[in-house]
């Protein structure tokens, strides 16, 4: 069985866990940015996670 990054679909090495480290470090990044929106309100939220995933 292969194991695969459950966010951008890559292959992992067994261990390595559920997303690979692109997909942690984008992941960690967009629920720090939508913390920061939260704060200013829901509005921009949707905004800022479309950004993100055009990267
Ligand atoms: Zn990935």
């Amino acid at each position: 069985m292969r194991y695969q990054c459950d966010a951008c679909g890559c292959y992992l090495d067994p261990g390595e866990g559920r997303v690979c480290d692109e997909c942690q470090r984008k992941a960690d990044q967009r629920h720090r940015i939508t913390e920061r929106i939260r704060l200013n309100g829901q509005q921009y939220e949707m905004n800022m996670e479309e950004l993100i995933c055009q990267n």
